[in-house]
């Protein structure tokens, strides 16, 4: 599974943030950690490594934000992927659970907080970021994930049908819940800002420079990658579902998805009033990616989940063409002026992975489509235990051995083939609040 990282997408395009150097791996090095990956997990654990002292030294196989971090949707969400809160402790148990709830919580305010401090120009929007329901079942989920929040003593607010749809311009939602501290971002500059911060931190960022593989050296690790070979006695490896080669069977602990993304032409000033006059963004309980904000032009920026290869532009281009408007009746037809894509590592409880692959390896990834302000704040916990600012025992989540996924060939698969039956629930949903109605 691939994607065309070589083409400027749209968020690249428009990112006022100047692009990181091009400073490659050229003999050997050594540091006291070497991050793989330069996405916002490899990036915030790299910041926060240097800035509590440590060496640091990232690889990068192609560009800053060539991965999913540059080129997703932009939302900044303080919510789980499919849970509430009450499952998440479950799952976690009593020491993690409540630790986790709180970091996903607080993940987004710590995200616009860090984008602040450092001066990162990313078009960041804190307006909130709103979930609303399209059918009963849904809205009975709604009010849970909303009422645990609540109860935790996150930052959130519910609103009836009537109020969503003015806040949306959309017509037909039942209700919803808002995550207030949430928003949106432009996240390919925010990649080159974190970039820029954990440089002037101390960091040494290395691009083209894809990793080949890693061998133990006494008591170091010889990292293999173009240009060179750097020792280290720490490896973070933070390349989310694109560096599954790494490591035996890491390409069994996740399920890469392939997303598309898009930008609309410009909304006219006069639509602006009625469609997410806030300027706020949402993304709906729908099977199927039903998502929306604005990019600093009064673009809306959505996308979904692919399952043809073939004409894969035009179809997803139709398909968010039809979702603007089944969502805005009010817009009309609407120009798609760029499509992109990426991957996302998913897993099946939808809790990322932090996993020691072997004394002083470790991975953090696959957050099921949710990394934006969860990688950050992961990132940064796992720097500052990887320079012994932390302890273990102090990280949001357990460090497991390395978990594969069961019958990982059929659930890879089954993601690929889900879309159609998601898309029917989704349209039995809608008929039958028709009919109530
Ligand atoms: C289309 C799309 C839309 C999304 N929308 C949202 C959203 O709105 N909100 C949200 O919260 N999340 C969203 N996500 C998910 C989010 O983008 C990811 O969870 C997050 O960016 C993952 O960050 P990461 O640093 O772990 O991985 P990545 O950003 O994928 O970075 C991994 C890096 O590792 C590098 N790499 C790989 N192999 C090697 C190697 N061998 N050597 C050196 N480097 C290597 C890659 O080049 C890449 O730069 C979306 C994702 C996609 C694809």
């Amino acid at each position: 599974m691939r994607v065309d990282t070589a083409r400027r997408h749209h968020w690249r395009q428009i990112s006022r943030e100047p692009e990181t150097g091009t400073e490659p791996l050229a003999g050997d090095a050594e540091a006291d950690i070497v991050v793989v990956g330069g996405g916002f997990t490899g990036l915030s654990a790299a910041l926060a490594a240097a800035e509590a002292g440590s060496s640091v030294l990232l690889l990068e196989a192609e560009y800053i934000g060539a991965g999913a971090s540059g080129r997703n949707n932009g939302m900044v969400v303080p919510q789980h992927s499919r849970a509430n809160p009450a499952i998440v402790e479950r799952a976690l148990g009593s020491a993690f659970g409540p630790r986790y709830n709180a970091m996903v919580a607080g993940a987004a305010a710590e995200l616009f907080s860090l984008i602040r401090r450092h001066g990162i120009d990313c078009d960041a929007v804190q307006q909130g970021w709103i979930q609303p329901a399209h059918s009963e079942a849904t809205l009975a989920q709604a009010r849970i994930i909303h009422a645990e929040w609540k109860a935790f003593g996150a930052a959130v607010a519910w609103f009836d049908a009537a109020e969503l749809a003015a806040r949306l311009g959309a017509p037909g939602y039942l209700g919803g819940w808002q995550a207030l501290e949430g928003g949106h971002i432009n996240p390919y500059p925010l990649t080159q800002g974190l970039a820029r911060a954990a440089i002037r931190a101390g960091a040494r960022l290395l691009v083209n420079a894809r990793v080949r593989g890693l061998r133990r050296d006494g008591s170091y690790w010889r990292i293999e990658a173009t240009g060179g070979v750097v020792r280290a006695r720490t490896v973070l490896i933070a390349t989310n579902a694109l560096g599954a080669a790494l490591w035996p069977g890491l390409i069994r602990t996740m399920i890469p998805v392939k997303l598309y993304q898009t930008a609309s032409s410009p909304l006219s000033d006069n639509l602006r009033r009625t469609i997410l006059p806030g300027n706020v963004g949402f993304s709906d309980l729908r099977r199927e990616i039903r998502a929306f904000h604005y990019d600093r032009d009064g673009r809306l920026i959505s996308g979904g989940r692919m399952m043809f290869w073939q004409d894969a532009a035009e179809r997803g281009r139709r398909a968010v063409r039809n979702g603007i408007a089944a969502t805005f009746p009010v817009i009309g037809e609407i120009a798609v002026e760029d499509y992109w894509e990426g991957i996302v590592g998913v897993t099946p409880d939808r809790l990322p992975r932090l996993m020691r692959l072997a004394p002083g390896v470790l991975f953090c990834g696959a957050y099921s489509g949710r990394g934006v302000a969860l990688g950050s704040a992961l990132g940064r916990r796992l720097g500052q235990f990887l320079a012994g600012a932390i302890a273990e025992a102090d990280l949001p989540l357990p460090v497991t051995s390395l978990r594969a996924i069961p019958a990982h060939g059929i659930q890879v698969l089954g993601a690929r083939l889900v879309r159609p039956w998601h898309l029917l629930l989704d349209r039995r949903d809608e008929r039958l609040v028709k009919r109530r109605s």
